[in-house]
């Protein structure tokens, strides 16, 4: 299945590279990385908001809206992207974490999960077919399979190697599933490497655990599936940091070079260029809007607590180099005041500082690559924000 996607330079000392994926929506420029709205919002932000900090792609998420407000109730508002006034492209989650980690009882079976619901203990039955209809219903740009994921730190190897084979039979059985909602692919090049895309996409998701025997097997069936492009679940779990760089290299030294590659739900920025470095382009968190409500805020110094009482009379803005929302009206003494004042506006100008922040930063991750100077810009971006 060809991938909509352009690789414009590799990096020659690793094996970070940039490129444009091509959606419905318009292209999105990798490495990248997407804020989460979950429930159809990223916390504390409007739409407009979230193209102000040069957002290209969000995350959203199956579980949460087949639950609320569920994906027929979109369907018949127009899907998602009219649903939030959102007209950048948006990747779906299959839902397959959140059962894993939100409800209380979930059994597995060859049909597919059946939990209850987090809010009201309602039972329902996901399947590797019934989670497409809901992506379709949703119509999100890029859809991910079902999966079994392993919620656990340290898993036991028989119950990683079971959670695989559970996930590459459902991997197939979504494949189909896939080629019956989308026959025919509306995917074409144009003479400047560019794409049209007339379809949403389809992406599979890697398991495995902490075992790269296990994420290579993983990641060679996935290989062998008609997809266009893959994810990387079941990571960034409490794993060490060793543990995670191995997993991950065991994936992308077995994937086809010419499809993107999503981590899913990875932490801080210092994580992200990690995975950068091992051939990863596509990246969520929740991480810098949760940090942004504790009063936690990046800058190209390095962090700093707005709660900290040397800000209350800096009228600089909180980062000098920023052009987000926030740094262009507002002093770092008036965001401290409204931090500290339990002021709700602050919760908004540091999620958008912070999202900027993130975006700039893999703008800079872009313009490295391009430039082949990527391994020591990661280098000095490591040394200030460890
Ligand atoms: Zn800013």
């Amino acid at each position: 299945m060809i991938s909509p996607f352009h690789i414009l330079k590799k990096d020659l000392q690793t094996k970070a590279r940039t490129g444009i994926l091509y959606t419905q929506h318009g292209p999105v420029q990798t490495p990248v990385f997407m804020p989460v709205a979950t429930q159809a919002s990223v916390k504390a932000l409007t739409s407009a908001d979230l193209r102000e900090v040069h957002a290209q792609c969000l995350l959203s998420n199956t579980y949460h809206l087949y639950l609320r407000p569920g994906t027929q109730t979109l369907k018949q508002l127009g899907g998602l992207h009219k649903f939030m006034k959102w007209d950048g492209s948006i990747l779906t989650d299959s839902g397959g974490f959140q059962v894993y980690s939100l409800s209380q009882f979930r059994k597995i079976s060859e049909e597919g999960v059946l939990f209850r619901s987090h809010h009201d203990g309602s039972k329902h039955l996901f399947t590797p077919e019934n989670v497409i209809q809901f992506e379709s219903e949703i119509g999100s740009d890029i859809w991910t399979m079902l999966d079994v994921c392993i919620h656990a730190k340290d898993p036991a190897k028989h119950d990683a190697r079971a959670a695989l084979e559970q996930t590459k039979r459902w991997a197939e059985r979504a494949a189909r599933a896939y080629q019956k909602t989308v026959p025919v692919q509306d995917i074409t090049r144009t003479e400047n490497g560019s794409y049209s895309v007339g379809n949403s996409l389809l992406f599979g998701i890697i398991q495995g655990a902490i075992f790269p025997d296990l994420r290579k097997e993983a990641a060679l069936h996935m290989a062998s599936l008609p997809t266009h492009g893959y994810c990387i679940g079941g990571l960034s779990l409490g794993e060490t940091a060793e543990q995670m760089n191995e997993s991950v290299l065991a994936v992308t030294d077995h994937l086809p070079e010419s499809k993107p590659r999503y981590f899913m739900g990875l932490g801080t920025p210092v994580e992200i260029l990690n995975c950068v470095e091992r051939g990863v382009d596509m990246f969520d968190c929740v991480w810098p809007t949760r940090v942004a409500r504790n009063g936690m805020v990046m800058t190209d110094e390095g962090r700093l607590n707005i709660k900290n009482a040397c800000f209350r009379l800096d009228e600089r803005p909180l980062d000098e180099h920023c052009d987000c929302f926030a740094c262009r009206n507002y002093t770092r003494a008036y965001l401290s005041h409204l931090f500290r004042s339990g002021e709700l506006a602050s919760h908004r100008l540091l999620s958008m500082h912070n999202i900027r922040f993130l975006t700039r930063t893999m703008e800079r991750v872009r313009a490295a690559i391009t430039e082949g100077t990527f391994k020591s810009f990661k280098e000095d971006f490591i040394k200030k924000y460890q």
